[in-house]
C-alpha cells in the first residue's frame, strides 16, 4: 500500500517536472505568423490583473497572434498534446480575480497588442456595421467609426476595454436600458473553439455557438472577430446630475426613465450612492468639480445616504436650440432635489470616454494600480429596497473606498439564448461596488476589511434570500457555478463538452476544471468540485 502510493507520488512528480518544458517545445514549434514569447518580461505582463488580488502567476508563454489562424494553430496543439495545457485569451487584464490567467502550464493569447496582420477596424456605412478584431480596445472601436459619422450603440463606462473581453461578460452601461447591453448589439462573431476549429457564427449561421459566446466568459472560444451594430454618432451630450434622499423616489425616477418608449427620453440613465461624508473619494465626482462645486451639506441629507441620478440626452449641433427646452420638459417629470441639478455639456467622445480621465488622475497620485476588491451584483426590482436598507444604510457604513454605481435595466433587451445570466424579473439594478483598496489607509480602506464587507453583502442577500447574480461572476466551487447558471447550467455544461471538451479555454474562470491543472490540485470526482 505504502510502497504503490510512493510509486504514484513519484510518477505524478515526474510528469509534473516534465509538463513544463515537453509542452514549451511543442509550443515553441508552432508555426505562427504572430510570434510566441518566453521572455520573463513578457510572462510578468501577463500575470496579474486590475484586481491584483492574487500573487502574480506566470504562464508558461505568451502568444501574439497575428491572425484567427494563428490562435487556431496553438489550440489544435493544446487539444492534441496529452495534457491539454490552458490557452486563455487576454483582452486587456481589466479582469478582478485572474479570469484571463492560465496559471503556470498554460499559454496566454495577448489580444490586444497590436501585432503586424491583425486587421484594423473595417466600417461598412451602407450596411452600418463595423468589423473588429477581438482584442480591438473600444476606444479605438469608437476613433475608427467616428470617422464615419457612427458609433457603436452601446457601451461601457470604461473605454479601454477589448471587444472579446466585455462581449465575453456582456458589456453594460447607462445606454443598456433602451438598446441592451453590449451583447445584444453583435451581428456576427468569428470564434476558435477548443477543437481548434475557426467557426462563423450568427442569428442565421452556428446558431447556438453565436448565443453561447456571448456572455460564454470565454468558455466555448475565443472571439477573433466580432461584427458590432452602429447608428448615427450624435456630436454632443448635456449631461445632468441630480440628487434624491429617498431611495424610493429615487429608483422610482429610475424605473420611469427607463419605462419610456419614444422618440423623446434620455439616452443614458445611471445613477450613484453616495455614503461618504464628501465626494472627494470617489473618482467618478470629478464632475462636480472645481467648475461646479456641491457640498452635501448644502443639500440636506441629515448625514444620511444620498443618491445621485445620471442622465444624459444626445443631440447634434444642429440641435443645440432645442435641447434646453427638451431636457427641461423630460426633468418636470422627476422629483429630485430641487436645488441639487449640475449640468455640463461636451462632445460625445468626451462623455463616453470620461473614465479615462478618471485614470490619469488617480494613475498620477499612484492610486490606479492598487487592489480592487470589486463586486458587481444584478438586483432584482422587487427587492432592491432591502438591498438599500441592507447593504447601502447598513452594512457599508459611512466609507465607501470608491464609487457605488447603482442603475436599472430591462430585462426584455437582454438575449434570453445568450450565456449571461440576469435575475428572473422584468426589471433588475446593477449595483457595482467599484473600491479601491489602500495599505497604508485608514482600517475601513485596507484590503482584508473590504473582502469581508463584500463577503458579508453576499451573505446578507443569501439570508434576505434576495436573488442577486454577479456580473463579472467569480465563484469558489462548481456547485456555486450551477447556482449562478440555474435554468441555463444544462445548456452550459452541454456547449462545453461540444466546444471545448477538454476544457482548454479560459481556465481562470473557474467553473470547470483543466486536466492539466488537476495535476497539481487534488482532484474531486463529485460534481461539487472545490476551487
Ligand atoms: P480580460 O480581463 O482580459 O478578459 C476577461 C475574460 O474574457 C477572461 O476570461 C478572458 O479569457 C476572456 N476573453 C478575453 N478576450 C477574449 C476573446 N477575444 N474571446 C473570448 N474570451 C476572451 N464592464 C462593463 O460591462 N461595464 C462597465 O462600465 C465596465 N467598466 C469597467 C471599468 C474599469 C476601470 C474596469 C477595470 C473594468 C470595467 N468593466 C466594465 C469590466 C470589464 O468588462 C471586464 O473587466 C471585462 O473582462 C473586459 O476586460 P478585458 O477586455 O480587459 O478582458
Amino acid at each position: 500500500m505504502t510502497s504503490s502510493f510512493l510509486l504514484m507520488t513519484f510518477a505524478i512528480c515526474t510528469l509534473i517536472i516534465a509538463v513544463g518544458p515537453s509542452e514549451l517545445l511543442r509550443i515553441g514549434a508552432i508555426d505562427v505568423d504572430g510570434h510566441f514569447t518566453f521572455k520573463p518580461s513578457d510572462l510578468a505582463s501577463v500575470s496579474s490583473d486590475f484586481g491584483m488580488l492574487k500573487s502574480p502567476e506566470e504562464p508558461l508563454a505568451v502568444l501574439h497572434p497575428s491572425s484567427a489562424e494563428d490562435v487556431a494553430r496553438l489550440i489544435r496543439t493544446a487539444y492534441g498534446s496529452a495534457t491539454a495545457f490552458p490557452v486563455s485569451a487576454r483582452g486587456h487584464g481589466h479582469s478582478i480575480n485572474g479570469q484571463a490567467s492560465t496559471g503556470r502550464n498554460g499559454v496566454v493569447v495577448e489580444m490586444s497588442h497590436r501585432n503586424i496582420g491583425t486587421p484594423e477596424p473595417l466600417v461598412e456605412p451602407e450596411e452600418m456595421y463595423v468589423d473588429v478584431w477581438g482584442g480591438e480596445l473600444w476606444v479605438d472601436v469608437l476613433k475608427k467609426t467616428l470617422e464615419h459619422g457612427l458609433a457603436p450603440k452601446s457601451w461601457t463606462d470604461y473605454l479601454y476595454l477589448s471587444v472579446g473581453g466585455t462581449l465575453s461578460n456582456a458589456g453594460i452601461s447607462g445606454q443598456a436600458f433602451h438598446h441592451g447591453p453590449q451583447i445584444s448589439n453583435v451581428l456576427e462573431l468569428d470564434v476558435v473553439t477548443g477543437r481548434g476549429e475557426v467557426m462563423r457564427c450568427s442569428e442565421e449561421e452556428n446558431t447556438r455557438l453565436f448565443h453561447g459566446v456571448l456572455g460564454g466568459l470565454g468558455q466555448f472560444g475565443i472571439i477573433t472577430r466580432a461584427r458590432i451594430s452602429l447608428e448615427p454618432a450624435p456630436q454632443r451630450v448635456r449631461w445632468i446630475r441630480v440628487l434624491y434622499s429617498s431611495f424610493e423616489v429615487f429608483t422610482e425616477d429610475q424605473e420611469y426613465l427607463i419605462s419610456m418608449h419614444g422618440q423623446s427620453k434620455f439616452d443614458y440613465v445611471e445613477g450613484f450612492v453616495i455614503v461618504d461624508e464628501g465626494l472627494v473619494n470617489n473618482w467618478r465626482s470629478s464632475f462636480f468639480s472645481p467648475r461646479n462645486p456641491v457640498k452635501i451639506s448644502s443639500v440636506s441629507s441629515n448625514g444620511s445616504v444620498l443618491y445621485c441620478l445620471e442622465i444624459t440626452k444626445n443631440y447634434h449641433e444642429s440641435e443645440s436650440d432645442t435641447v434646453d427646452q427638451e431636457v427641461e420638459i423630460l426633468m418636470k417629470k422627476l422629483n429630485f432635489i430641487p436645488t441639487s441639478v449640475f449640468t455640463t455639456d461636451l462632445q460625445y467622445v468626451d462623455f463616453l470616454d470620461r473614465v479615462h480621465k478618471a485614470e490619469l488622475k488617480l494613475r498620477s497620485k499612484n492610486l490606479w494600480e492598487v487592489p480592487h476588491p470589486w463586486l458587481n451584483l444584478f438586483v432584482p426590482k422587487s427587492r432592491i429596497s432591502d438591498f438599500d436598507k441592507g447593504v447601502f444604510k447598513g452594512i457599508l457604513g459611512n466609507k465607501t473606498s470608491g464609487p457605488i454605481l447603482i442603475y436599472p435595466m430591462n430585462k426584455d433587451k437582454w438575449d434570453e439564448r445568450s450565456s449571461a445570466v440576469t435575475p428572473d424579473e422584468e426589471v433588475f439594478y446593477l449595483v457595482a461596488l467599484l473600491r479601491s483598496a489602500l495599505s497604508d489607509g485608514e482600517e475601513t480602506q485596507k484590503l482584508e476589511y473590504l473582502k469581508d464587507q463584500n463577503r458579508r453583502i453576499l451573505e446578507f442577500c443569501e439570508q434576505a434570500k434576495i436573488n442577486v447574480k454577479q456580473y463579472l461572476p467569480h465563484h469558489a466551487t462548481q456547485e456555486e457555478w450551477v447556482a449562478h447558471y440555474g435554468d441555463k447550467w444544462d445548456q452550459f455544461r452541454s456547449m462545453k463538452a461540444e466546444f471545448d471538451p477538454r476544457h482548454i479555454l479560459a481556465t481562470g474562470q473557474k467553473i470547470f476544471q483543466n486536466p492539466s491543472l488537476a495535476l497539481f490540485r487534488p482532484s474531486s470526482s463529485s460534481s461539487s468540485a472545490s476551487w
